[in-house]
């Protein structure tokens, strides 16, 4: 068997051309666009040219963008206060702090200061809160909207648009973090997948992920699930990004993995293209209820 390509690419592209209509939509009635402020601190590399990818997509769509670099020796006061103005500032409408964070700097008093109407990456306790707390697809949301992490939102909207179905199905999560594993595992959840979340502890990995309908991996580990993790045509949904003698690579290992599974995310071309593309819907989202 060979797995059918989930390409993040191509959905990507198709969604960029919704998405500039909503910008034009937007600009047309508000004259002003939806505007984020980027708050990054030091000079890390990776940080840096995810900031000026972030400045050239958002442009090329007709999003505002304010980048608000400050140097590595700002303390945490100093990006508290420039959290806090920016929250304060009508103009901006999406607010992200890049990590990583200089030492010494608690990420979650940053997250904290952030307003969760302005937090478009799902980070802020209110944001994650709520989506913990949502209700499965189907049932009275019983919460407020929220935002939700950027990437595992990217790799929802694959399923979907794949029209995966995920009711009653048996998803593994690798990885537990706030920002990828976990909201991912949540968001299998409210779609009313069985989930199973695994993380370094997890023992018995590999007959774990191959108990999995739906496998995400969200490690950070190049090519760690092999072929025989893998549930004969399982959906697999790879966020890794390493990088192996200068190639990229994800956290399956895709050669092995596509004679096995029945449908695959490639990496590179699969859930990073959409991690942008969701930020940017969510910035939308976030102007459209600040305005409206
Ligand atoms: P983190 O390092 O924050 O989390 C890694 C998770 O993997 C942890 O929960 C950790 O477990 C678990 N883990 C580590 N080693 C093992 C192991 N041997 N077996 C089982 N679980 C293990 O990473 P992120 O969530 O931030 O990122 C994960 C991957 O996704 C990375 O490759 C990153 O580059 C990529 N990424 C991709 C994005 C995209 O746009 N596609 C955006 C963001 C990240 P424990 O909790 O026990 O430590």
């Amino acid at each position: 068997m060979t797995a059918t390509i989930l390409s993040g690419s191509e959905l990507a592209k198709s969604m960029r051309k919704e998405i500039e209509t909503d910008v034009t939509a937007f600009v047309e009635q508000h004259g002003f666009p939806p505007t984020a402020a980027i708050v990054r601190v030091g000079e890390d590399p990776a940080s840096i040219s995810y900031s000026n990818a972030l400045e050239k997509s958002f442009g090329q769509r007709g999003l505002g963008f304010q980048l608000h670099a400050l140097s590595g020796t700002a303390s945490q006061e100093d990006i508290v206060e420039l959290v806090a103005r920016l929250n304060a500032d009508p103009s901006i409408h999406g607010i992200m702090v890049q990590e990583p964070l200089p030492q010494g700097i608690d990420e979650s008093a940053i997250k904290d200061a952030l307003s969760p109407d302005k937090d478009v990456d799902g980070v802020h306790p209110v944001n994650t809160g709520r989506l913990a707390q949502a209700a499965p697809v189907g049932r009275p949301p019983m919460v407020a909207p929220f935002f939700v992490p950027a990437t595992p939102s990217g790799g929802l909207e694959i399923l979907k648009q794949h029209e995966v179905n995920l009711e009653g199905k048996h998803a593994v999560v690798v990885g537990r973090s706030s920002i990828v594993g976990k909201p991912m595992a949540l968001l299998l959840l409210r779609e009313n997948a069985s989930v199973s979340l695994c993380h370094s502890y997890t023992s018995g990995l590999p007959g774990m992920c191959l108990m999995a309908d739906i496998l995400c991996a969200a490690v950070g580990r190049a090519r760690m699930i092999k072929g025989d993790w893998i549930k004969p045509g399982a959906v697999v949904i790879d966020f890794g990004v390493n990088f192996v003698d200068g190639e990229m690579v994800g956290d399956v290992d895709f050669n092995e993995a596509i004679e096995v599974a029945g449908m695959i995310t490639p990496v590179p071309g699969g859930t990073g293209p959409m991690t942008n593309i969701m930020l940017m819907k969510n910035l939308i989202g976030a102007a459209r209820r600040q305005v409206e």
